[in-house]
């Protein structure tokens, strides 16, 4: 009579190890009462998904919240669809968003005593629990074809039963011992299969930290856990990794949800106790008035790297994902703005339910707030490192004269109430050009947007008087008086209302000479604050330009 111990030493002949040896050897962790262990587990198939990083930086949260520890496993067993060198890639712009693991895989080596931390790394390990489930008669191997299992799929199809392999259609299941132990002798490729006891018509209770109570119907499938490539399926790899690195919280996408009565029967076949779940949301975007998945393909925003090439500063993007993790997260920056981040707790119950929605404006607004905050000299920083990678047009400008752009980037950030200007880096060029003599000189050249109910003479007059009595080291509310004198001078109103009463009386008021200045001195008829802009040109160059305007009138 063959035995289910000689089934699993002809399987597994070299896996001597035991359960019992893998538990001593990954003891439980020595943690304080209520400390989490937490873990990411990205698989190598490319860029890092914007909502890949939302669940990072969650679980990350969770962990050192609590003073716990956050490890990041590679989940590699799916060989066909690895992209070599991404995994590597992944951290690195992990990293990049401070979302950094404190034991685990860190892209060029692994640290800490759970290891190793990439699956295909474990393949002995698994084969230490599968042996045992085949010595338990909970496992067995399946000798089925791709052609066999087409078969049973039309079959059931035409039955209008539910697909898969269980119950009566699990044909190897009643396969015995000895056919089995033959089929393998014979060299016959297979599978291995776990024998679920499972009912459908039965349900499961189980809590999940982010949509609570759920009844769910119990596995009966028998799934496959070890494929004929020596690897273990994702199912049985999330088994036996998150309970030998002693992971207490699985926080991973809402696609697993379904599949989380066949990781439950699992952990009870082994006696083990499960991680409690949190199943998080899929980002969704808004598209035509239809809700869908944030997809790989056509959206620039399902790549973190797009807002880094964009040039959100890094914090702003984690503060706006922070706004999908959980409801409140909003009105607490708001109500405490000098706290950060690290300062927020995070709860699981708090996030969004029904997928959570992208919205750009937040994050413009986000970032918006925290440029806000920068002076010039902390902005040219921020903005020299983002131009260095992304932008060499803008690279070359700040390295010139990193002064000069300090200035530029310090318009109107000394006052009670900074200017919110810029959203992003990738807006800045564009707006500052002018500042740089061959870009006004170019726009110079082309049609200018004078007011062409003014006549030019009159923008002469106005310039050259302005040119002839410049003086713009004074505060800018004398500045802009001396602009209204300038104004009555050549008949325009000290301001609009009186210029409103009497129109017949006047060319124009203040604005209309504001606007000639600052189309001769930037080109554009939209600018900073022009008393600003005087301050960083200063008396040569400001002089200079109004020649050049008055020589295009
Ligand atoms: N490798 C899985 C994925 O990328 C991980 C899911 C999990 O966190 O358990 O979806």
């Amino acid at each position: 009579m063959a035995t289910l111990q000689e089934l699993a030493n002809l399987i597994f002949p070299d896996i001597k190890e035991t359960v019992e040896d893998l538990e001593k050897k990954y003891p439980k962790r020595d943690l304080p009462e209520g400390a989490e262990v937490t873990r990411f587990a990205p698989s190598p198939t490319g860029f890092l998904h914007t909502g890949s990083l939302f669940t990072a930086m969650v679980t990350q949260k969770v962990a050192k919240q609590s003073g716990g520890v956050f490890f990041i496993r590679l989940e590699d067993t799916d060989t066909k669809r690895e992209i070599q060198g991404s995994g590597k890639e992944l951290l690195d712009q992990m990293k990049v968003f401070g979302v950094v693991n404190d034991e685990g895989y860190f892209g060029d080596h692994e640290e800490g005593k759970y290891g190793p931390y990439i699956q295909s790394k474990r393949a002995d390990i698994y084969k230490v629990v599968i042996k045992h489930l085949l010595e338990n008669g909970r496992a067995y191997p399946c000798f089925c074809s791709r052609d066999d299992l087409d078969a049973l799929r039309k079959e059931q199809e035409a039955n209008k039963v539910t697909p898969g392999y269980y119950g009566d259609y699990a044909i190897c299941r009643k396969l015995s011992l000895e056919e089995q132990i033959e089929n393998i002798k014979n060299g016959k490729p297979y599978v291995i299969r776990f024998k679920s006891n499972g009912n459908h018509e039965n349900k499961v209770r189980v809590t999940d930290l982010v949509r609570g109570d759920l009844e769910l119907s119990q596995n009966d499938q028998d799934i496959v856990i070890y494929k004929s490539d020596g690897l273990p399926t994702y199912h049985f790899a999330h088994l036996v990794d998150d309970h030998f690195m002693r992971t207490t919280v699985v926080s991973r996408g809402e696609e697993w949800l379904p599949s989380l009565p066949i990781h439950l029967e699992l952990f009870e076949t082994m006696g083990w106790t499960a991680p409690r779940y949190a199943h998080l949301p899929v980002i969704m975007k808004m598209d035509n008035g239809t809700r869908r998945k944030l997809s790989k393909r056509k959206d620039n925003e399902a790549a973190c790297s797009f807002f880094l090439q964009d040039g959100y500063p890094v914090y702003a993007f984690k503060q706006y994902l922070f706004t999908i993790a959980n409801s409140n997260f909003e009105e607490w920056q708001i109500e405490n703005k000098d706290l950060t981040l690290d300062d927020f707790k995070f709860s699981f119950s708090k996030m969004s339910l029904d997928g959570a929605l992208f919205d750009i404006d937040k994050l413009k607004y986000f970032s918006k707030e925290l440029l806000g905050k920068y002076k010039g000299p902390e902005m040219k920083d921020f903005v020299k490192e983002w131009a260095k990678e992304y932008n060499e047009e803008l690279y070359s400008l700040i390295l010139r004269d990193e002064d000069y752009f300090a200035q530029i980037m310090n318009i109107e950030k000394d006052k009670e109430n900074p200017r919110k200007d810029y959203e992003k880096c990738s807006d800045i060029l564009e707006k500052v050009k002018f500042f740089y003599d061959e870009y006004y000189l170019e726009k110079m050249n082309e049609e200018l947007p004078w007011n062409p109910s003014m006549d030019k003479e009159v923008i002469k007059d106005v310039l050259n008087d302005f040119a002839s009595t410049l003086n713009y080291e004074i505060p800018e509310q004398d500045w802009f008086n001396n602009l209204k004198v300038l104004g009555t001078r050549h008949n325009f109103a000290e301001n609009n209302k009186i210029y409103k009463k009497n129109k017949e009386l006047y060319l124009g008021h203040v604005g209309d000479v504001a606007e000639m200045v600052r189309i001769a001195l930037t080109s554009s008829k939209q600018s900073p604050n022009i008393y600003y802009v005087l301050n960083i040109l200063k008396e040569d160059k400001i002089k200079e330009r109004i020649a050049v305007a008055i020589s295009k009138l």
